[in-house]
């Protein structure tokens, strides 16, 4: 559920509802990359389109197309071969990718975007 208080103060338009479903489909938040989800505004024909993981509007925090942040998940996981790669050289001790314990994958979380996720992007 959506915090209206969250908007006092704050000097926010509200997203016409032709726009909510482009808007949800093709963007997500961006801070955690996490799906957007729209709420009516009460009374009123407009919405406020809010991140469902910080529950902050993307009229303060943005958003960004998952377009872009499929690209950059595939640039960092290039990175983190390359990390672990280079890990390995320094940490013999290091001999499989798997003695490293991932979390648990969340809905709709690819590998990739896991990994980006334990890196602390
Ligand atoms: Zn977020």
């Amino acid at each position: 559920m959506f915090d209206w208080s969250s908007l006092d103060g704050i000097d926010f338009e509200g997203f016409d509802p032709s726009e909510v479903r482009s808007i949800v489909t093709n963007y997500v938040c961006s801070h955690c990359y996490a799906t957007l989800v729209p709420f009516q505004v009460p009374n009123d024909r407009i919405y406020v389109i809010a991140c469902s993981e910080c529950g902050v509007s993307i009229e303060q925090i943005g958003a960004v197309s998952k377009n872009t942040v499929s690209i950059r998940y595939e640039q960092a996981n290039r990175e983190f071969k390359r990390v672990i790669t280079n890990l390995k050289d320094l940490y013999p001790s290091i001999q499989h990718m798997s003695a490293i314990q991932h979390t648990p994958l969340r809905e709709g979380e690819t590998e990739t975007g896991r990994n980006v996720r334990e890196l602390g992007f």
